[in-house]
Formats: C-alpha cells, structure tokens, sequence
C-alpha cells in the first residue's frame, strides 16, 4: 500500500517551511529580532535589557515568558516596547517582521500593534501607524523581489487596561483604506471583561469594520461570551477555553454546550497559538492542546505564533509542533490555512483569490513532491 502523501506524518520540516501558511494572530511587539533588540537599545540610550547578547537575551525572553502566568508573560513586553519609542525603530521593526514573516512561507499575515505604547518619545499615534505601515510595505516590496509573495494587513490593538479604545477604533476605521484592516483589544484579561470598551465595538460595528478580540485565554466562557454577544467579535483571539462547554461522556462522545454549539454554529473563528497557551498555562502540553478536540469537531480553528520572539517560535515551527503531536500531514496544514484565508478581514475576492491561486496549487506542489520522496523511500 503506497504511503498516502496528503495525511503522512509528520511532514518534513522543508515543506512544512515551503508551505503556503496564514498568520491571524501574531504581535509586532512580540516578534522583535533580539539583535535589533540590541541594537535599538544602543541607540536609543535604553539601559534595562537584561543581557546585551543575542543568544542570552533570546534565551531570557523564553525563559521569562515560560512562568506560566499571563501577567509575568507580559512583562517581557516593558523590553520590546521599550525600545520601539522612535520612528527609525518602528519601522525597522516592522520591515523584519515582514522579512522573517516571508522567509518562514507566510504569505498572508495580519499583524497587530498597540499605537497607544509607543508615545513615550514624543511620537503621535498617527505617526506611530505610518511607521508600521511603511516599514511593512518595505519588507513586503523586498520578500518580492526575493521572489515571495507576502500581503501583511494590519490590526489596531488598544490595551483592555485603559480608556483608550473608542480613540484607536477611530483610527483603525480612517486608516483602513491604507492597510489597517481590523482592529483588537490585548491586555490582562482578569478583570478587564471586553465590555469595558463596549463603545468602541459599536462604533466600529457602524461602520461595518473588523474586529478581533482576545478573549477566552486566562480566563473563561463569560468573556467569550462576552466578546461575542455583547461586542459582536468576528474572531476570538485564542478562545481555548471554549472547551470547558464541551463535556465528553464514557464513550467518549462530545456534547456541546449552548455557548460551544454557537462558536461552531456561526463559524466563529478561533485564534489559537499553541506554544503561547502552553506557556501561559492556557493549555499544558501541546499534544493536549485543545486545537486537537475542536478540530475534529469541525469548529473554525486556525494556526498562530501570538508572540515569535516570546515563544521562539514561526508558523513552521507551530505547524510542526502540531503535526508531530497530532499526527497533521499536508491535508490538514491546508485546512488549517484555508480556515485562516476564509477568516481574514480582507475583501472575500481577495480571500478566495489567495486560496485558489496561491494556497491551493502550493499544496498540490507539495503533495506530489512528498508523494515522489514516499515512492523513492518504498522502492
Ligand atoms: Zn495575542
């Protein structure tokens, strides 16, 4: 019996980087390069970084956020935040996550930021979403002339633990002409119920713009509930925790709750970045991340990164935690980025452009080289 190309696992690691992949939920603060970390701190006089070498300060980084609380995780942010107060640093930040994005087969990624964190220095908010934005278009317009494809929309983040969130939902709406495409809310989640910024979901629901909301990842079913019957969420940034409405009897059959039948019902898609929930005790091992049950439930999942550099992490590497842990072959990392391409806040043309031209063949490419290398291995 021939090894069928499209369920064999694990997939090899060169493919899986081949492979045409969909980010939704990756952090421009949480992927910084830890040599541009470095580097920015010099320039800028930022005397607090931990270690001034690349491989330790990486090594911090991961360490730090592996504690196994939302709120440590967060504080490696001070750092990353910290050194992206000037225009010179944001845009060069935003040309990398580009580049890496690229280099790591991503070929279309939304990327969110929190304009608000990034005043210190005297930068207005405005000027902060042209530096991203620009810095962005110069990583993509280098990825093509290197030969790839990478299309990057952006998300405005406004923090869950301030008051400025109807402000950051005005600009997400004036720039989404220019490449902002959505617009999220990020933060501790405790105690910070998404309905805190309830105006700035209506507001954006009049004017028939996207958004995402975290929600559903240090704490549970009420602020998922929240996030979508009250808010009106397209998305739920994460959303694990939807599986405490799930119960599975003796024979190991699921019965959803009222809440769970509703994300699956209506197609809402779910966030989720694996590593990131494992660190944050979210989720205790991947190969017990809930992405496993959902999956076979038919729920919207799709495959994220949340913070690269926190996690040490790209879309490859989750796609390769999964497959190794789940048993993912070709057929499924299509599922999961066709899930991702159907879930975007670009236009539906566009969507399904990307899907049949680019995500589709690119997978048809890979099965039957796989296909070949099996036929070689058997014969
Ligand atoms: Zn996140």
């Amino acid at each position: 019996m021939p090894l069928d190309a499209g369920t064999y696992a694990p997939v090899p690691d060169d493919l899986i980087v081949r492979a045409p992949k969909v980010l939704l939920h990756d952090h421009l603060d949480g992927g910084l390069r830890p040599q541009t970390i470095i580097d920015l701190a010099e320039a800028s006089g930022y005397g607090d970084l931990p270690s001034t070498h690349a491989d330790e300060l990486a090594r911090w980084f991961s360490e730090a956020a592996y504690s196994g609380s939302l709120e440590r995780y967060l504080e490696t942010f001070k750092h990353t935040v910290g050194v992206t107060q000037t225009p010179e640093a944001l845009r060069r930040v935003a040309r990398e996550c580009a580049e890496d994005l690229a280099a790591d087969g991503v070929v279309y990624a939304e990327v969110r930021f929190a304009p608000e964190l990034h005043l210190e220095r005297g930068m207005s908010q405005r000027e902060v979403i042209a530096e991203v934005l620009a810095g962005v278009a110069e990583g993509c317009a280098g990825a093509a002339a290197a030969g790839k494809v990478l299309r990057v929309g952006l998300l405005l983040t406004a923090m869950r633990t301030a008051t400025h969130s109807r402000e950051i939902a005005e600009l997400a709406v004036e720039y989404r002409d220019q490449g902002v495409v959505g617009f999220d809310i990020a933060g501790a989640e405790a105690g910070f119920p998404p309905t805190r910024h309830l105006d700035a979901f209506e507001y954006l629901r009049r004017e028939n713009a996207h958004f995402t909301i975290h929600a559903g990842e240090a704490f549970g079913l009420p602020s998922i509930w929240e996030a979508i019957q009250w808010c009106g969420a397209d998305r739920l940034g994460h959303g694990v925790r939807i599986v405490d409405d799930i119960t599975l009897d003796a024979e190991g059959a699921a019965h959803l709750g009222r809440l769970a039948s509703y994300v699956r019902d209506r197609r809402i898609p779910l966030e989720m970045c694996p590593s990131s929930n494992v660190q944050t005790g979210a989720a205790d091992s991947i190969e017990h991340h809930p992405i496993g049950l959902l999956k076979d439930l038919g729920f919207r999942v799709t495959v994220n990164t949340d913070n690269r550099l926190m996690s040490g992490t790209s879309m490859s590497r989750e796609m390769a935690l999964l497959s190794e842990a789940f048993g993912y072959g070709l057929d499924d990392m299509r599922w999961f980025t066709v899930n991702a391409m159907k879930s975007s806040f670009i236009p539906f043309d566009e969507r399904l452009r990307t899907i049949n031209e680019v995500i589709k063949p690119g997978y048809a490419e890979l099965r039957s080289e796989l296909a070949d290398r099996l036929e070689r291995a058997e014969g």
